[in-house]
This record gives C-alpha cells, sequence and structure tokens, in this order.
C-alpha cells in the first residue's frame, strides 16, 4: 500500500492541530470541519480502510472508540457521531483509515 498524507502528518512532516496522541493511535482537527468541533482519530497503523481490519487489528478500533469518548469529554460535546467512509463510492478520499469525530459542544 502505498503511504497518505496521514503517514505525514504522524512523523510530524506536515504540520496538523494534533490533540491526542499514544503509542497506537494519533487524532487532529480536520483541515476542512464540517461540524463546530471535527476530530480525524487515526490508527498509526497503515491500513487502508475499515473492510481491511483484520482480527488482530481489533484493539485498535477498540481504542479508537475509548479516544473517541475521551477527546467527547475533553472538548465537552453535547452531542457528537462518529463516521467512517469506506471506499470512493462511501466517500473515502484518503486511504488510511480514519474515524470522523463530529461534535456539538454544550451552549
Ligand atoms: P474521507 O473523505 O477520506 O473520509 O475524509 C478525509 C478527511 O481528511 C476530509 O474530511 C479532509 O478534510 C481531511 N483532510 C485531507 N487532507 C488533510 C490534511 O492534510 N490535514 C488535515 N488535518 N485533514 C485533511
Amino acid at each position: 500500500m502505498s503511504e497518505t498524507i496521514f503517514s505525514k502528518i504522524i512523523r510530524r512532516e506536515i504540520p496538523a492541530q494534533i490533540v491526542h496522541e499514544d503509542e497506537l493511535t494519533m487524532a487532529f482537527h480536520d483541515i476542512n470541519p464540517k461540524a463546530p468541533v471535527h476530530i480525524l482519530i487515526i490508527p498509526k497503523k497503515e491500513i487502508p480502510t475499515l473492510a481491511d481490519v483484520k482480527e488482530e487489528d481489533l484493539h485498535l478500533i477498540t481504542h479508537i472508540h475509548q479516544v473517541a469518548q475521551h477527546l467527547a469529554q475533553a472538548n465537552h460535546l453535547e452531542g457528537w457521531k462518529i463516521q467512517v467512509n469506506v471506499g470512493e463510492k462511501g466517500g473515502q478520499e484518503v486511504f488510511h483509515l480514519h474515524y470522523h469525530l463530529l461534535g456539538w459542544p454544550e451552549n
């Protein structure tokens, strides 16, 4: 698989507003936000799409959900949703698995 712009963000070769990092994941603000809070949560492992997730990757998926909960709390989100686009027909533009966290803060 050829790497994407997200690998460059992980290596900090291009800038991003990083809001979370641990050994398995990174989260940063989407460059083109579609909600008041729009954060992308990605595994550091280069997995192209959700359809490519293998059993040995499932701990990453669990962990991404934990990061989403943490970021929702940290950003005082009253409402939020997770979106994963899969494949070009599913609206995916960057082929490095990512979870969109779209959120609306408390007033
Ligand atoms: P997809 O359509 O693949 O599900 O979502 C890709 C997302 O990545 C889009 O919402 C787009 O705005 C965001 N994006 C693309 N390039 C960059 C970038 O260089 N930096 C950041 N922070 N977000 C990006």
